[in-house]
């Protein structure tokens, strides 16, 4: 059965606050009473609680705390990020499968999500932990008209989207990004961001930007225990995945098309910076070309971090194969 359907009725019912009926469903989707009563049937099974009444309708009176396709597109309040939406129950990494789908044409916008990962990625080949049902894993794919060496700042309004949305969701929860990629609550990692880009040297053929965020997971395996966290561990209650996709997604969407007009970060800077850890703390720039040390004091219109060292000059980091770590640990 097709997704968009399904999520087309779950849709319908979701945002009616009374009963719909049957036949309003057929007429508005072009489809058969058999195959509206076929979805029925078919969300029932998936944990959907809805009423059906003879001679009224469908009432949706709950839904269940899981990830679908059709779940996530009957909630997309987007033009174009995520209103397309492949879902896998378990992959090896949704940025693989996201580049597979772009290089197959997928639309930009398309966003790949899995409930499980079983060989996450993180930045120069780490690895992402991905246990299934408790987080967030999900791939963006873009067609961007501008040239690659703006791409990289694609992970910065990644990062603000997610930021904006978590703290917007959770008031009491201290938000943060360190730069570039990484969303922190509480000074504990939360998301990760890694983009990818398949291009020639003045075009792109896509851009990938995946995104893991730790959400309802209760502990992490050593090695990252001590500088992980969840929403669940600093929330103290579990929460739902998919209002966190969709808003991420909104946001991502506003900040996108924002970006295009400028290609640069420039309206940006100050939200990124009211949310940079770094800011004002001394940091250790982990450069392959040699380590030093200096003041973090916020980032350029190119995204890059502006570190003043201690003889008064300034360094300007760039992403790529740079990490920026605090003097006495994580951040
Ligand atoms: P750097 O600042 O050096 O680039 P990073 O923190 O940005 O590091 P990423 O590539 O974003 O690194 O993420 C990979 C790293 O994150 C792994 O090496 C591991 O230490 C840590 N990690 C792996 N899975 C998780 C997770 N689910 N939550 C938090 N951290 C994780």
């Amino acid at each position: 059965m097709a997704v968009s359907i399904k999520a087309d009725i779950l849709r319908a019912i979701r945002e009616s606050t009374d009963y719909v009926s049957g036949q309003e469903l057929c007429d508005r989707y072009g489809v058969s009473r058999t195959a509206v009563w076929k979805v029925i049937k078919q969300l029932q099974a998936e944990g959907y609680d809805i009423e059906a009444v003879n001679n009224r309708g469908y009432m949706l009176l709950s839904y269940p705390d899981t990830l679908s396709g059709s779940e996530l597109m009957s909630r997309m309040k987007t033009k174009w990020a995520g209103t397309k939406v492949y879902f896998r129950k378990e992959t090896e990494s949704t940025n693989e499968d996201a580049k597979y789908l772009a290089e197959e044409g997928m639309d930009h916008g398309s966003l790949v999500v899995a409930d499980a990962q079983t060989a996450g990625k993180g930045r120069r080949g780490r690895g992402w932990e991905s246990p299934a049902g408790e987080g967030i894993f999900m791939s963006l794919i873009l067609r961007p008209d501008f040239s690659p060496n703006r791409a990289s700042m694609l992970t910065l309004l990644m990062a603000v989207s997610v930021a904006e949305v978590l703290s917007n969701l959770y008031q009491d929860l201290k938000v943060n990004i360190k730069w570039p990629n990484d969303v922190l609550i509480n000074e504990k990692k939360v998301c990760g961001i890694l983009t990818e880009m398949s291009a020639e040297p003045d075009f792109i053929h896509h851009v990938v930007t995946g995104v893991g965020i730790n959400v309802n997971q209760s502990s992490f395996p050593e090695g990252i225990a001590d500088i992980a966290t969840s929403i669940k561990l600093e929330l103290g209650e579990r929460v739902d995945r998919a209002q966190i996709i969709v808003g991420v997604m909104e946001f991502f969407e506003y900040y996108f098309d924002i970006f295009r007009q400028r290609l640069d970060v420039s309206d940006f800077v100050h939200i990124y910076d009211s949310y940079l850890i770094n800011r004002g703390r001394e940091v250790r720039v982990l450069d392959p070309k040699g380590e030093y040390e200096g003041k973090a004091e916020g980032i350029n219109d190119k995204g890059e971090l502006i570190v003043r060292l201690p003889d008064g000059s300034v360094s300007c980091v760039a992403s790529g194969e740079v990490s920026v770590r605090g003097i006495y640990g994580y951040v």
